[in-house]
């Protein structure tokens, strides 16, 4: 029932109360008037019968007294007599308001008076005179007055008594439309009990309806709360998060992924997550990309697959894909993490590429230096040679003899060819010394990153602790960037190789030195040179390692020299070993800039 028909319910309710309670208390007053008058004409009936009574009991009286002349008849003689005029009196009062019985009463009374006075006047003869007064009540008989009065009293009462019934009547009425209204009230009341059991189990329902939407409200408040979260995280996690359903559609995009794949949110939300990668020709509707999250989700987090990302302009990059799973309210998501792997692709590139470059000059370093240290050692059997045959020449000159001239000429041009050979030894050490090198400005800071990163590779070896401490006011250099990566990458190899045994830190520094240079030292914790090491550090084929060529430290030194600085090495005071080299900073009228890589 709607609350407008219970108003009108209860307005019509409280309204018949009102008129109830109205008409009851006029009913109950009607009652309490109508039992008042009922109880008035039994009070005149009983003093009708009392007078009556009285006036019966005086003639009584007054005949014993008359025959017998006993005293007590005497006494109560009297005091019947003034009982009935007191009585009478009280009927005149009490008739007062109804005409008709005062009338009657005022007809009655000079009969009653009359009467009294016989009776007066017989008990005034007293029994001395009882012939006297026998013949008085003989006359008195005659007149009738005694049966008179009776017959008017009979009367009056007749008439007190039809009243007593009528007013009776209206009692009984009254008493009933008590009753009913009382009845009435008693519904009433039991309505309204229900109409207010009725409405409090509505108003629980209004409080527990109100309550759930409070939870309501709280729960739609924390909803809000919990997707601004998500908002906040879509917008900063760094890399790009998508969400997707169990049929691979995007519900989320994160700031990131818009920028990875050049989609807005609003374009892709919606939409079937395969449009993020290249559709490939036997899966037109990229479904095993859908099937791949939702089947890898639970244990793939960490675990990410490489695969090929497709970006709105159809561009496509190489991505790492790794997913997870979340339940909400029994429903599964699926969020995929995608890394961008181009600028690692890149970078591996450069390594790979740089890599080989080094490895290519090492060997070509290597032949010098081979060739070098060779033309080092050939220069003196062939000068011994030289010597020799010029010696044998100059012994047949002086011979002079003809049959030796072809001995002599064969002579003379084998001193020839050992000139040559030296000539050839000669220029290829000058060749070797001069160096033919490329010169760029270049960073040290790069440099030695790049190196450092190369040598951890090189040696697979992740347990050293790097420092790194660059004067940025003497880090650009004019150098052959590949030869001095040459040189780091072999003092930090030699480093981290001394030290397998002893503490594992290595420390590349760079500061100012005399002349524009800048000094760069590698400084390792590790054995340190041991003393046969010490004085044939640099020689060509010096080594301690039983893989090891010896070669590293003396192209090393050749390069160094090469570009004007020079290679020392000191003692670490805190153990180990510091390799020192310098390079000249590139003068300031010739910065340009730095050529990438
Ligand atoms: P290789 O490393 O092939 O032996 P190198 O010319 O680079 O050739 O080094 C020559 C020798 O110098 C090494 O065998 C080693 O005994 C010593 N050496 C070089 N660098 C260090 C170092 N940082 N600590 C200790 N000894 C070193």
């Amino acid at each position: 029932m709607k609350l407008q028909e219970h108003r009108g319910l209860i307005v019509i309710t409280i309204a018949l109360i009102v008129l109830s309670a109205l008409a009851l208390t006029y009913t109950l007053a009607r009652l309490r008037e109508n039992f008042t008058w009922v109880e008035h004409t039994n009070t005149v009936i009983r003093t009708l019968n009392g007078s009556s009574r009285a006036m019966l009991s005086a003639e009584s009286n007054e005949r014993g007294y008359l025959l017998t002349g006993d005293q007590s008849y005497l006494d109560g003689y009297k005091q019947a007599r003034d009982n009935a005029l007191r009585l009478v009196e009280r009927m005149e009062r009490l008739v007062i308001d109804n005409p008709e019985q005062a009338e009657r009463l005022k007809a009655l009374r000079p009969d009653i008076m009359a009467r009294i006075a016989e009776f007066d006047d017989s008990v005034a003869l007293g029994p001395p005179s009882l012939a006297l007064a026998l013949e008085r009540l003989s006359v008195a008989r005659t007149r009738q007055l005694t049966q008179r009065v009776e017959e008017k009293f009979d009367d009056m009462r007749e008439l007190e008594l039809l009243l007593l019934a009528e007013r009776q009547t209206r009692v009984n009425r009254s008493t009933l439309q008590v009753a009913i209204l009382t009845a009435c009230m008693g519904v009433l009341g039991v309505i309204s009990a229900g109409i207010g059991a009725t409405l409090s189990a509505r108003q629980r329902s209004l409080a527990a309806l109100q309550s759930a939407n409070d939870a309501l409200a709280a729960s739609e408040s924390g909803l809000k709360e919990r997707q601004a979260h998500l908002t906040a995280i879509l917008a900063t996690v760094p890399d790009a998060m998508v969400t997707i359903d169990e049929n691979g559609r995007i519900g989320s995009f994160s700031a990131a992924a818009e920028r990875l794949f050049k989609y807005a949110q609003s374009e892709v939300i919606g939409q079937n997550v395969s449009i993020l990668v290249p559709a490939p020709s036997d899966d037109e509707d990229g479904s095993s990309l859908t099937r791949y999250i939702t089947s890898n989700a639970p244990d793939s987090i960490g675990t990410g697959r490489m695969m090929t990302g497709a970006r709105k302009d159809g561009t496509t990059f190489p991505m790492e894909l790794s997913v997870g799973q979340i339940n909400l309210a029994g429903r599964r998501e699926f969020v995929g993490f995608v890394r961008d792997l181009t600028e690692r692709h890149d970078r591996e590139r450069k390594v790979h590429d740089i890599q080989g470059e080094l490895f290519r000059v090492s060997r070509l370093s290597t032949m010098g230096e081979m060739a070098g240290a060779l033309a080092h050692e050939l220069n003196q059997p062939l000068a011994a040679v030289s010597n020799y045959i010029n010696a044998a020449r100059r012994s047949l000159d002086r011979l002079d003899d003809d049959a030796t001239k072809p001995v002599r000429d064969i002579i003379g041009k084998a001193a020839d060819q050992v000139l040559l050979a030296g000539s050839v030894i000669q220029r290829l050490r000058e060749f070797i010394s001069r160096g033919q090198t490329e010169r760029q400005i270049v960073t040290l800071r790069q440099m030695v990153e790049e190196s450092v990163g190369l040598a951890f590779l090189a040696v697979k070896d992740r347990t050293v602790q790097l420092a790194m401490e660059f004067d940025p006011a003497v880090d650009r250099v004019l150098v052959d960037k590949i030869q001095i990566q040459q040189v780091l990458l072999n003092l930090i190899r030699n480093a981290i190789e001394a030290m397998q045994t002893t503490e594992r830190a290595l420390r590349v520094t760079t500061r100012p030195a005399q002349n524009d240079m800048v000094r760069v030292e590698v400084a390792d914790r590790g054995t340190g040179i041991s003393p046969e090491m010490a004085t044939r550090l640099f020689e060509p084929f010096a080594t301690s390692k039983s893989t090891g060529m010896g070669i590293g430290l003396s192209i090393s030194r050749t390069i160094i020299e090469s570009h004007g600085g020079n290679i020392d090495v000191a003692p670490n005071p805190g153990g180990g070993t510091i390799f020192r080299f310098t390079l000249p900073v590139a003068p300031a009228e010739t910065l340009e800039p730095a050529r990438a890589g």
